[in-house]
């Protein structure tokens, strides 16, 4: 069993409007933006907007239009980043490596020989805008 969900993470507070994101996509099932620690460039998040923690608590009923949110983002990340490869993660609790307990999906765009970053490295503020407008014209 895990913690219930809380509504002061992190994550909540970017739904509700309290705190700041690089927004790049938005529908009735979810709100995708750019990751403030990239992974390699283009590096976005897919979060739904019905509360869950992870994937286990998430409603059934909207876990599919999310994933087809999710599908979408991932679609238009790729075009955008020119991307060779996807990879597309998605922890579960702590020990699932997962740190903000909201569900979300990362969408991580890949080229042949070219190493993910080390997880925790701040990207450039003009950089993640940058990327941010690419994926935004994508869609
Ligand atoms: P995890 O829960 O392990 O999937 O990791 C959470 C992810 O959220 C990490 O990749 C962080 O870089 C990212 N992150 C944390 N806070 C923010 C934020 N305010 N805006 C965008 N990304 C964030």
């Amino acid at each position: 069993m895990h913690p219930p969900y809380d509504p002061q993470n992190i994550f909540a507070k970017i739904l509700r409007g309290e705190m700041p994101c690089m927004k790049v996509y938005e529908d009735d099932a979810a709100l995708a933006f750019m990751d403030i620690m990239p992974r390699s460039e283009g590096h976005t998040l897919v979060i739904p907007k019905t509360p869950a923690r992870g994937l286990l608590d998430m409603p059934a009923a909207a876990l599919g239009p999310y994933m087809q949110s999710v599908q979408k983002v991932a679609a238009a990340v790729g075009k955008a980043m020119r991307a060779e490869g996807l990879t597309i993660q998605q922890f579960n609790e702590t020990a699932g490596g997962q740190v903000v307990f909201h569900l979300h999906f990362h969408i991580q765009p890949r080229w042949e020989g070219v190493a993910l970053k080390p997880p925790g490295i701040m990207g450039d503020k003009a950089a993640l805008e940058d990327r941010a407008a690419l994926i935004r014209s994508a869609f």
